[in-house]
């Protein structure tokens, strides 16, 4: 024992949020699969080319908003890893800012498809809350503009037609090449780039944990499958994590 802990990388999916109240718009079975008109509204092409596609965006995204998601206790766990001195990076499928708002310090997340909580102008790159955007569509605005330029607002999240960012993939890498433990929760583990991500930790002779509902690609190749509910499994993978039992692959 070298008396350094172990760094635990979290790879989160859309189930992780199931239980603050978030769908899982982009799976199989989600709405943005089943729903052509609903798809475009989440595709680069069609929001940039059509006020129409926006204001049905930014109607929708007013209906989800309202929900008023919170961060439940996967997310809690997960902030209380970091609080216990447990070196800890989440990678994020999701775009909700749920690892934040339980208390987990921005530059411990990195968000493979960016986040819903911010704006930014197509034109000039100003970047705002969310939030400031939504009062000016209850406030009357169906597309609101930027208040810079009058260029088009979009979430600063990756829309379908566009490429993940470098950078932030780069980042992904070097956390999976580097953790000695490597937890997959919530997500199917069949899309890029969380498809890859585990294999990576693998190879590196991390232990892998598998967090999931529903069977996935990794399951054999797990050290440890994990049925139960991700609010409950976490807590408890965590209370390991944290007393060091977990580090041994
Ligand atoms: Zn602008």
């Amino acid at each position: 024992m070298t008396g350094k802990r172990p760094l635990v990388a979290v790879l989160t999916g859309a189930g992780i949020s199931t239980d603050s109240g978030i769908p899982d718009y982009r799976g199989p079975q989600g709405l943005w699969q089943r729903d052509p008109s609903a798809q475009e509204t989440v595709t680069i092409g069609p929001y940039l080319a059509s006020g129409e596609v926006r204001r049905r965006a930014w109607l929708m995204r007013r209906e989800a908003g309202a929900v008023g998601a919170r961060p439940n206790a996967g997310h809690r766990a997960l902030a209380e890893l970091e609080h216990a001195g447990v070196p800890v990076r989440v990678l994020t499928q999701n775009v909700d800012g749920l690892h934040q708002a339980a208390g987990l310090p921005a530059r411990k997340v990195v968000e493979l498809h960016g986040t819903a909580t911010e704006v930014q102008c197509v034109r000039c790159r100003t970047t705002g809350p969310m939030a400031g955007a939504l009062e000016r569509v209850a406030a009357g605005e169906d597309d609101p503009a930027c208040e810079q330029c009058g260029g088009v607002l979009r979430p600063r999240t990756v829309m379908f037609g566009e490429a993940l960012d470098e950078r932030v993939l780069q980042q992904a890498d070097t956390i999976a090449k580097n953790c000695q433990v490597f937890l997959a929760v919530g997500s199917s583990l069949q899309v890029h780039p969380a498809a890859l991500l585990p294999r990576i930790a693998l190879e590196r002779g991390a232990r892998l944990i598998v967090v999931n509902g529903e069977p996935t690609p990794y399951d054999e190749a797990a050290h440890e499958v994990v049925r139960t509910p991700i609010s409950q499994a976490l807590p408890e993978l965590v209370a390991r994590l944290v007393d060091g039992d977990l580090s041994e692959a």
